[in-house]
């Protein structure tokens, strides 16, 4: 069973971000990680493989700095990577991403299963599973809390407010995860040592027959128009307890429509 999982390399969420003047997000001089949520994806191939016979291929698409979120993903103990990188890249929306990803799926060898995040940590849109699902002409289940495959059969559960659903796809399928999926494991020493030897792919939108002109910000289909800083957060209300703290709390509540 091959198994590709996506990894996206975004701005750490504890460090001060924001965006360009074009409304780009700003990737440089700001620390980047794996996406968090793209850990449980990693996590979820992994289990999938030790429990059979599987190979992870971890895909980013991302500028040079974008080959750490394959390393993390590696010394979690995936097989091998593949970061494309192209300075065309630069700017594009999640239609264009989700091309670019499709195309190196392909090229690395249409696998059995595709697993993603349910979103990114930054751009958040939550959209590219779906997008690369239709241009890989894969059945699609998004939003997983758990997966397990048999028989050529993906079985999935998916949580909603009030109920869940348990649904099944053949494979070979598109399966995005949550957070509650599983516990992503931290990279033991081992692993870490053992990445170095890993193989790493290095492509460019030549080497995927895609043209820079269906890529980039100047051809997104999606722009930006305006951002906003978020404004410093406020002190918070301190309600003295004076015999009547039970009361001006829930007044509190109340008024601010928490309850
Ligand atoms: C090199 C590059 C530069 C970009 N620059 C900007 C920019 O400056 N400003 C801007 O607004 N947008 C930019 N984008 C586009 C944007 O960051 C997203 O890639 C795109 O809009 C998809 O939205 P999302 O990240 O919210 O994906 P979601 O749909 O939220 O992601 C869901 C899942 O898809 C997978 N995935 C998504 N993107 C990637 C990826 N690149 N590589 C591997 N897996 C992925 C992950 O598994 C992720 O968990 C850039 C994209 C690239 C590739």
């Amino acid at each position: 069973m091959n198994i590709v999982v996506c990894v996206k390399h975004v701005p750490d969420a504890q460090s001060e971000r924001g965006f360009n003047e074009d409304n780009t997000t700003d990737r440089d001089g700001v620390d980047g990680l794996l996406s968090e949520l793209d850990e449980y994806a990693v996590e979820q191939a992994l289990q999938i493989a030790e429990a059979g016979e599987g190979e992870v291929t971890v895909l980013t698409v991302g500028p040079a700095d974008a080959a750490d979120a394959v390393k993390k993903s590696l010394q979690m103990g995936a097989d091998k990577g593949v970061h494309v990188c192209d300075d065309a890249i630069a700017g594009s929306d999640a239609p264009a991403t989700s091309l670019i990803l499709a195309e190196a799926i392909k090229k690395a060898g249409s696998p059995d299963l595709v697993i993603t995040g349910m979103a990114s940590t930054d751009g958040t849109m939550g959209v590219v599973p779906a997008m690369l699902a239709e241009r890989l002409g894969l059945p699609q289940v998004t939003y997983a809390s758990e997966l397990t495959v048999e028989d050529g059969t993906a079985t999935i559960r998916r949580d909603g407010d009030t109920a869940s659903e348990t649904v099944q796809a053949s494979l070979p399928a598109l399966v995005s995860v949550t957070d509650q999926i599983n516990e992503p494991r931290y990279p033991s020493f081992k692993g870490i040592m053992a990445a170095k030897k890993k193989p790493v792919e290095e492509w460019a939108l030549a080497d995927l027959g895609v043209d820079a002109g269906q890529v980039g910000l100047a051809n997104a289909w999606t722009a930006v128009e305006q951002t906003t800083k978020r404004p410093p957060r406020e002190q918070g209300t301190i309600v003295t307890d004076e015999g009547d703290g039970g009361t001006k709390l829930a007044e509190f509540l109340t008024t601010h429509k928490f309850v």
